[in-house]
């Protein structure tokens, strides 16, 4: 057992300034990733700093014709605001089809924007692991490695960021807000999470000294609102981290697709995106021949280990059913939604 201490924050500036002052100080929130990771003598923070009581970071706003979620908001309330149902649907259902209604009640926004892999050696404290215990080796690239990475991994790691929120996200093009020592900023979803390189221990862009106050989703992607999916393919229904998720939204002009947005989960240390396989598709007629292409363009480069190669085709197949399925407006979400 390792000894900490455990502070609540009443303000926003006294959580920033009590995690500038220890290094080995770490947020908690709803406590569902670094609880686990705790136990498991992963994480070993010298002072826990709980922001659970601040106010103002617990509430979904209006914000220049788009939203603004608090970093506190659960999960839960997230994916039923009427607002996101309405206007995001793709978040709302990315969200529903992630961990259990328990979970998803706990689980807060700039807590799932920071979980951490679920890489099995990351776990196992007996094991090496780059990202625990950098210079240590990756065992997953000649172990097991069947949920790992086919895209944008390096030899120091090929773990994936497991969150449904973020491909969402991702997709949708939304805002994090930081706060930190220095002031706020803004950090775009695409620039967030981090490929491994040759520092995997290094999930993302946020300093150390940073709390993640809200996430803004931009009036625009409310475009794809009619025509969208997220589609989520795992072990089992529930409970169970994704193989491969797609996050599509696309805009629909009759036949013919105006403008996509497609996000990949579960292949990559980060929501996989592809812009250009994004522009390809725009004006085209909505057939399997132009789905197939932005798969082509989106899985470019995609690298399999002895568990995952599997992982390519399905993938590939998984982004041609969803942009199929965003076209003709039948998200797979209205099946989740019933399960509250
Ligand atoms: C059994 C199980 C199944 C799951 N299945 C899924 C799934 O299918 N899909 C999915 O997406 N997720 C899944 N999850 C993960 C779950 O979504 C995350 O554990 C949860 O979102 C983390 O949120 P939290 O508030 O509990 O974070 P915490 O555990 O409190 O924190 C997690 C990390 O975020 C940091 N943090 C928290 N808040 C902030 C903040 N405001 N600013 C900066 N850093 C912050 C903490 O320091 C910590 O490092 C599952 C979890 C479990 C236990
Ligand atoms: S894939 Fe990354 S997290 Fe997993 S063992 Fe390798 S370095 Fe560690």
């Amino acid at each position: 057992m390792n000894r900490f201490s455990y502070t609540r924050a009443a303000s926003l500036d006294e959580a920033v300034r009590a995690l500038a002052a220890d290094a080995a100080a770490k947020i908690v929130a709803g406590g569902t990733n670094l609880v686990d990771l705790m136990k498991y003598n992963v994480e070993r923070p010298a002072r826990l700093i709980d922001v659970t009581r601040i106010t103002g970071l617990d509430r979904i706003e209006e914000s220049d014709g788009g939203l603004r979620i608090g970093a506190l908001v659960p999960n839960t309330n997230v994916a039923y605001d009427a607002r996101v149902e309405e206007r995001y649907p793709l978040l709302a259902s990315a969200i529903l089809a992630g961990a259990t209604p328990q979970l998803r009640n706990a689980a807060t926004t700039g807590g799932n924007l920071n979980q951490r892999t679920r890489c099995y050696y990351f776990y196992d404290t007996e094991t090496p692991c780059n990202k625990r215990e950098p210079g240590t080796g990756c065992p997953a690239v000649s172990g097991v490695n069947r949920i790992h990475a086919i895209l944008g991994a390096s030899e120091h790691c090929i773990a994936t960021h497991p969150s449904d929120m973020c491909v969402a996200l991702a997709a949708l093009e939304a805002t994090v807000h930081v706060a930190g020592p220095g002031g706020a900023r803004a950090i775009p979803m695409a620039e967030y999470h981090r490929l491994p390189g040759d520092r995997p221990e290094i999930d993302t862009t946020l300093k150390r000294d940073e709390i993640v106050t809200a996430v803004a989703l931009p009036a625009e992607a409310q475009a794809f609102r009619t025509n969208y999916t997220y589609l989520k393919l795992r072990d089992r229904l529930s409970y169970a981290f994704a193989l491969v998720s797609v996050a599509v939204g696309l805009e629909m002009d009759g036949g013919s697709i105006r403008r996509a947005r497609i996000a990949l989960g579960g292949v990559a240390h980060k929501p996989w995106r592809r812009t250009d396989a994004e522009e390809r598709l725009a004006g085209k007629a909505a057939d399997r021949q132009a789905f197939a292409a932005a798969a082509d363009l989106l899985l470019e480069g995609a690298k399999g280990y002895e568990h995952n190669e599997f992982k390519i085709d399905l993938a590939r197949r998984a982004i041609v059913r969803a942009l199929g399925q965003a076209a003709a407006g039948t998200p797979q979400s209205q099946v989740d939604k019933r399960i509250r």
